[in-house]
């Protein structure tokens, strides 16, 4: 069942990166998915991924794709492939603190804030376009930032879902011209079980994707 979700997602896919969202799932089901050949999983939530991770073989990449709470970030450094959802520049100094006293390099992804609901986190795109101009961005020496992410709105209509990609696409573009280590700069992660064809279409190089394999 999983694999035949898997396989058809990756033939939609092709060159776009499968990150698989195994939240929620039991340890089985990830030992199903595992058995797929799928390497890369992605939490929501700091506890849930270090329990897991502790239990699953060790060539397993977690990402972790929920919003983090600056008090939480010493517990992942080091644990954790690539962080999805650095959504303040608090945040993003704490994981600077956290990765320069742990030495490793840490890599990130800047969350936008797309979707006209008002609960999901994210940076105003202006305004992360702003902070690059000013600089803000250059003393992490211990954060690599790869790119950035979204979340569209939970919607039927299409044509807004394709606008805040677009949005979050032309935010990707704007802030490559204006980073320093712009060869870094490489991912945009955006679409999900209801919308990854669309993302992919935009240009989504990472697609998130949960409920769909293990439907
Ligand atoms: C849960 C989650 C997903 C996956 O959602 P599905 O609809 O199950 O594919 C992707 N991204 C984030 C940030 C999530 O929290």
């Amino acid at each position: 069942m999983i694999q035949q979700n898997i396989n058809r997602i990756k033939e939609e896919l092709g060159e776009t990166t499968l990150v698989a969202v195994s939240k929620f799932r039991t340890l089985e089901e990830l030992t199903n998915l595992y058995d797929t050949g799928q390497r890369i999983f992605a939490e929501n939530r700091v506890q849930e991924l270090l329990s897991k991770q502790n239990q699953l073989p060790n060539d397993i990449e977690w990402h972790l794709i929920g919003h983090l709470q600056t008090n939480k970030v010493k517990m992942i450094i080091g644990r954790v492939s690539l962080i999805h959802s650095v959504d303040s520049l608090k945040l993003l100094k704490e994981i600077q603190k956290q990765s320069l006293k742990q030495n490793v390099v840490t890599k990130i992804l800047l969350q936008i804030h797309v979707a006209q609901e008002d609960s999901k986190y994210g940076f105003v795109p202006n305004e992360l376009v702003d902070l690059f101009a000013t600089h803000s961005f250059t003393p992490f020496t211990h954060v690599q930032i790869c790119g950035v992410m979204s979340m569209a709105t939970l919607t039927q209509n299409t044509n807004q879902i394709e606008e805040e990609f677009q949005k979050t696409v032309d935010t990707f573009h704007g802030i490559k011209k204006l980073i320093t280590n712009s060869e870094d700069f490489t991912e945009i992660s955006m679409g999900m079980s209801g919308d990854y064809i669309i993302a992919k279409k935009l240009g989504a190089t990472m697609v998130r994707i949960g409920s769909k394999i293990f439907a």
